[in-house]
């Protein structure tokens, strides 16, 4: 990678950041592409998010994506807002307009279309139950139920601690009203198996192999997919349970890819002709991350 006076910068706030994966993956695209741009990690301190938002104008940098803690208190700093993620009230991506700061959220579309093309999921007319009521099982729920087209027919947010999941319930029917939602407890969700077409882990249970999400798999029809967003490992228990009974299974990898690459797709906006959806390389790049720090 030459990097020179014409080279655009891009990178990824957050508090802690050494252990993103997102650097990897980005550069590895833009070189793969010839895009004279390079990604870079920012320690950025909760105090400290307002002056770096400015930076992004300041270094007239070309957008950066964003991750914990920041998600959702980076809102309030840019100048526009996409309406999804509006409704999940949580942004991972900014982009950097002529000077305006534009917020996107690609980890619900990001996880929508890994499973689209993994497992052919549709949620349409589909019972769902998503285990975890924090940042991504909120994207994941909103995002599912967001577009009434393909709406599902019942979602069960079941979490630990059982008021969050019914904070999500109640936000979600005042933003987009109507929706077929239940709160549940983590240790309750049983109950809700049986009907289940999709099971879908989004809580941080089995990451780093620690812990496992205490579900009982042998209530699902067989039919259902059984869904982790953990990607280290690649497969957990809880998948590794599931293949054992013969279900399909869908991993965290293709989120990770996915979002990712639909950050690249935003950051290209101004790119024309634009290059394709560099999802396979997002992939590689993040495997070959994992192999090498933590596998
Ligand atoms: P988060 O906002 O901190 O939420 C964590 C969730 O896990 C909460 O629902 C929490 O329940 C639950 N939880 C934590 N420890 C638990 C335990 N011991 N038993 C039961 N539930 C527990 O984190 P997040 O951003 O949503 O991320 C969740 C996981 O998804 C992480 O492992 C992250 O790496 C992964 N992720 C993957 C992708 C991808 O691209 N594949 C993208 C984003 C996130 P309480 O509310 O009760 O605390």
């Amino acid at each position: 990678m030459l990097v020179n006076g014409q080279t655009r910068v891009l990178g990824i706030f957050g508090d802690p950041v050494e252990h993103t994966l997102s650097p990897g993956m980005q550069n590895a695209v833009f070189e793969a592409n010839h895009l004279n741009w390079i990604y870079l990690p920012f320690h950025v301190k909760p105090g400290e998010l307002k002056k770096a938002v400015a930076g992004i104008k300041a270094f007239d940098m070309l957008g950066v994506n964003v991750t914990i803690p920041h998600k959702e208190k980076v809102v309030r700093h840019l100048d526009e807002v996409d309406g999804l993620a509006n409704v999940i009230g949580a942004v991972n991506t900014i982009v950097n307009v002529e000077g305006r700061l534009i917020g996107y959220n690609t980890d619900g579309y990001g996880y929508v279309e890994s499973l689209r093309e993994e497992t052919g999921f549709d949620a349409a007319g589909k019972n769902i139950v998503i285990l975890g009521a924090g940042g991504a099982g909120r994207a994941i729920l909103f995002t599912f139920l967001y577009n009434k087209k393909n709406a599902a027919r019942s979602v069960v947010i079941a979490n630990r601690t059982l008021r969050r999941a019914k904070r999500l319930v109640d936000e979600f029917k005042d933003k987009v009203g109507g929706a077929p939602l239940v709160a549940a407890s983590l240790d309750k969700v049983d109950a809700h198996l049986a009907g289940a077409d999709i099971l879908i882990n989004a809580t941080s249970v089995g990451m780093m192999g620690k812990g496992e999400v205490n579900v009982g798999l042998k209530e699902l029809p067989g039919h259902a997919i059984v869904s982790d967003i953990v990607y280290r490992p690649l497969e957990t228990t809880l998948l590794k349970k599931a293949k054992a009974r013969g279900l399909k299974i869908h991993g965290g990898l293709g989120m990770l890819a996915h979002q990712g690459a639909l950050s690249f797709e935003l950051f290209t906006l101004t790119l024309f002709p634009r290059p394709p959806l560099p999802i396979d390389i997002m992939k590689r790049a993040a495997i070959k991350a994992l192999g090498t720090d933590l596998q």
